[in-house]
């Protein structure tokens, strides 16, 4: 019985590296929405360019052309044990469509762990993020600074703050995720899916929490 799992949390929760974590683990294969438009854009698939007509007019990639996408990489091989789904869905309409298509792959969604944190705390841990300008290396004043301040570690060039990490735009971002995806969030906890996961606690413990509450 393979497992899929669809995970959520804010930006700077630490969702990208728990999901690396679990895809190692469990042998799950990790579909990012975005990194997937990414792909079949570059590679110009059928679905990518029509993708690419919506985006290049500043317009939402509707969801068929989505749910299309999702579909075609659930059947390639490496998610046969299952996959967890980071970015998608996003919507309760989305999330129907997640379930009518696993059902094809004799699968549900097994659990919707939701990784959370106070804004205060994500705003601490996003905006102490400075970049490297030679090599793009990444510190964190607070969880990981580099030895001297203002200078990488490995290759002494200067340390910069993106326009992403300062701390009105993740502020923003933070805000927009909350309010994008509150429905999403009350229709899995209606289906008794969801799972609150303290993102506070350490690396380790999250993975923990996670595999504790998907039984698997
Ligand atoms: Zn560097």
């Amino acid at each position: 019985m393979a497992t899929f799992i669809v995970l959520l949390g804010p930006p700077g929760v630490g969702k990208g590296t728990q999901a690396k974590i679990l895809s190692d683990r469990k042998g799950l294969a990790h579909i990012s929405s975005g990194d997937l438009f990414r792909e079949n854009i570059k590679n110009q698939t059928e679905l990518g360019r029509l993708a690419q007509t919506f985006m290049s007019k500043g317009e939402l990639v509707p969801d068929d052309v989505t749910i299309a996408m999702i579909k075609d990489r659930l059947s390639h091989p490496d998610c046969r044990n299952g996959a967890i789904l980071d970015g998608f869905p996003r919507t309760p309409a989305q999330a129907d469509a997640l379930e009518d298509m696993l059902k094809e792959f004799s699968g549900r969604v097994d659990a919707v762990p939701q990784i959370t944190a106070p804004m205060d705390a994500l705003i601490e841990r996003m905006s102490g993020r400075w970049t490297c300008r030679a090599n793009g290396h990444s510190f964190n004043t607070k969880f990981n600074p580099p030895k001297l301040e203002g200078v990488c570690d490995y290759d002494g060039s200067e340390l910069f703050q993106r326009d992403d990490d300062k701390v009105e735009t993740v502020k923003r971002r933070i805000q927009v995720y909350f309010d994008q995806t509150s429905p999403l969030i009350s229709y899995y906890r209606e289906h008794d899916k969801l799972v609150e996961i303290d993102g506070l606690q350490s690396i380790e413990q999250v993975t923990k929490a996670i595999l504790s509450a998907l039984n698997v």
